[in-house]
């Protein structure tokens, strides 16, 4: 099945690995199950141009929610895969996540499984007489089409019935193997899900639902036949933790991993790997099935050189915070003084890397 406009023929003809399929869609489900989507120029020859207006703002599937036990077997399986990272952080982002219906809404039929089209955005910081920009990647700043605009959407447009019941439970479901379950999207090597029309760049999100949609059977796991005749990612990727030899990424290696959290940087990280705010975009832009949307983006407010001074210097006082919450939408109540030395490093390596 084609996943874009650009030319991704499947090649069923062609040898990608020395793995079967059976073994590949295993490897990916262990691994794209559980790293979270918040993972990110080369091959840059033949991108192709992308009307934004024809770019879905969102798409969705629903699932009858007596598949979840089959969903969580599946989870289970792939969490206890010995391939995947023990590291704290990530082992702390995946624990809560499954399949259960909460104990306020057992009367929940459906789920209903959205991506919706998100672009990167560039925020400009000054300091010293210069200005420094910078790239945020689309899991860290607030969209307009964020839960609060989806779940309107979903009751109005895809429930379509007054007086049902919709609840977000984005946050605690394995949302990747949700997407590829319902059909809603395909795994990619990098391990993000890819939807037709948007291609990796997506954000997923679950809400459950009283209402009963037409039975559907689970998907099959697919991967991108295009990732078969293509080395984009991997040799992009500042850590080198995708591999060309199967879909498992090594977390423990991905940069994300390490600057959305506090404490130092590890030795091994290059410098040079640094590039975002937070988060790590390196292993989409090049992707050829992300041509033409990966060139979109979006500007933030400026950062002024007060602004950038106390960030540097570590000091959150209070109106910084409200005024970076407003310019960089994020840094909400109580979670910005824990974010704030997280930003203050990542924004100190990068400066210093441009001096
Ligand atoms: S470190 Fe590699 S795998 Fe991780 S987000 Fe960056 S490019 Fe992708
Ligand atoms: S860059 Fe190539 S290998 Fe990587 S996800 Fe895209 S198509 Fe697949």
């Amino acid at each position: 099945m084609r996943h874009d406009d650009a030319g991704c023929e499947p090649s069923h003809d062609e040898k990608p690995t020395t793995l079967s399929r059976r073994e590949l869609l295993s490897r990916v489900l262990m691994a794209g199950v559980l790293v979270p989507q918040d993972f990110g120029q080369r091959g840059r020859r033949s991108r192709r141009v992308v009307d934004p207006s024809q770019i879905p703002t969102y798409k969705y599937r629903t699932l009858p929610v007596t598949h979840f036990p089959a969903l969580q077997a599946e989870f289970d399986r792939a969490r206890k895969s010995a391939t995947l990272s023990r590291a704290k952080p990530f082992v702390d982002q995946v624990s809560p996540l499954g399949f259960k219906i909460p104990a306020d809404f057992q009367a929940a039929k459906s789920v209903v499984v959205v991506a919706a089209f998100v672009k990167p955005v560039y925020v400009n910081f000054h300091l010293d007489g210069s200005s420094y920009r910078i790239l945020v990647p689309p899991q860290y700043y607030k969209d307009d089409m964020n839960s609060d605009a989806l779940k309107g959407v979903v009751q109005k447009n895809i429930v379509q019935r007054a007086g049902s019941r919709v609840v977000d439970i984005s946050e605690r479901v394995p949302l990747k193997l949700l997407a590829a379950r319902s059909g809603l999207g395909y795994y990619g090597r990098n391990n993000l899900i890819f939807v037709e029309g948007m291609g990796s760049y997506n954000l997923l999100y679950a809400f459950l639902t009283d209402e009963p949609f037409p039975e559907t059977g689970m998907a099959q796991l697919e991967v991108l036949e295009r990732c078969r005749r293509c080395d984009h990612c991997d040799r992009i990727c500042p850590t080198a933790c995708i591999l060309r030899s199967n879909f498992i990424i090594d977390v423990d290696k991905c940069l994300t991993l390490y600057n959305e959290n506090p404490g130092a940087f590890p030795n091994w990280l290059p410098a040079s790997s640094h590039h975002a705010l937070m988060g790590c975009m390196k292993c989409q832009s090049p992707c050829p099935v992300n041509g033409g949307i990966a060139e979109l983006y979006g500007t933030l407010e400026d950062i002024s050189e007060e602004e950038t001074r106390k960030i540097l210097n570590g000091a959150p006082d209070d109106p910084l915070l409200k005024t970076l919450q407003r310019k960089l939408r994020n840094f909400k109540g109580a979670q910005s003084r824990q974010l704030f030395p997280v930003l203050t490093r990542n924004l100190g390596v990068l400066v210093r890397s441009r001096v």
